[in-house]
């Protein structure tokens, strides 16, 4: 996947791609990230990129000719996204961090101060909220939205079951119980102790169940005997209860 991300602050964005998992994904090529500062693209003798607004206001307003021409010199494969960060955009998920993860190219712009002018705007192929709050910039909602698309790509994670597995993933229950071998009796167990109904079980959405490791007794509080169980089933059937629990359904 090819990345460029329009910024004012580009260390803020590759400070945290040289951390992690994010720096090991960026080694092995998953993603090539090319940073662009749209100061670099002004014709302002100052590098002026932004302006007060028109019609009066507060703050400084993004301007169309440093930003555009700084997303202008960038080439465009066929199967892109020009991603505008923005508090009014849609609201940013797990659905769409897939979606976009299945993506060649994605570029993102990165506002500041009061946001853009809208002629930037114009040119973005989605608008992006990462939630209800403003933040100071788009930099944190960039990242936000490259590190869960990034991690959801095939072999990032390096083993694919974490992804799978967790808070927010749809997965097929049905399919899952059949691998395991869940009984007919079994199933009707689960659905009459987790009140869930059968149709629920093809796209469900996981909340992740209690997780424990080491050691077996912390200073009294103990981990659930079924998870040293060994047996695969038991303890898939049990997460499964305990995440319906959590998640409140
Ligand atoms: N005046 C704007 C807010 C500007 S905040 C308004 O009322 O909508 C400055 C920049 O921070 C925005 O241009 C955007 O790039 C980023 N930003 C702030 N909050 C955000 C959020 N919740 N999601 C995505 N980007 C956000």
């Amino acid at each position: 996947m090819k990345i460029t991300v329009l910024t004012l602050f580009p260390q803020l964005i590759s400070s945290y791609f040289d951390e992690s998992i994010m720096k090991i994904a960026k080694e092995k090529n998953f993603f090539q990230l090319e940073l662009k500062n749209p100061r670099d693209f002004s014709l302002d003798k100052h590098g002026k990129v932004d302006d007060t607004p028109y019609g009066g206001g507060a703050g400084m307003v993004q301007m169309p000719q440093p930003w555009l021409d700084c997303l202008n010199s960038i080439n465009l494969e066929n199967d892109h996204e020009i991603i505008v960060t923005s508090p009014s955009g849609v609201k940013f998920d797990q659905k769409l961090a897939n979606t976009l993860s299945q993506k060649k190219q994605l570029i993102i712009l990165c506002g500041r101060y009061e946001g853009f002018d809208q002629r930037i705007r114009s040119r973005a192929t989605m608008e992006i909220s990462v939630g209800d709050y403003v933040l100071t910039g788009g930099e944190l909602a960039a990242l936000s939205i490259l590190d869960s698309s990034l991690r959801l790509m095939p072999g990032v994670l390096g083993d694919d079951e974490s992804s799978k597995f967790e808070t927010h993933s749809e997965i097929n229950l049905l399919e899952e119980f059949k691998k395991l071998g869940v009984t007919k009796r079994e199933l009707e167990e689960f659905l009459s102790e987790t009140g869930l109904d059968k149709n629920s079980l093809e796209n469900f959405k996981l909340v992740e169940y209690p997780q424990y490791t080491r050691p077996a007794d912390y200073q009294g509080q103990k981990v659930p005997e079924i998870l040293q169980s060994g047996d695969h089933k038991k303890i898939f059937l049990w997460r499964l209860k305990e995440a319906v629990s959590l998640r409140g359904a």
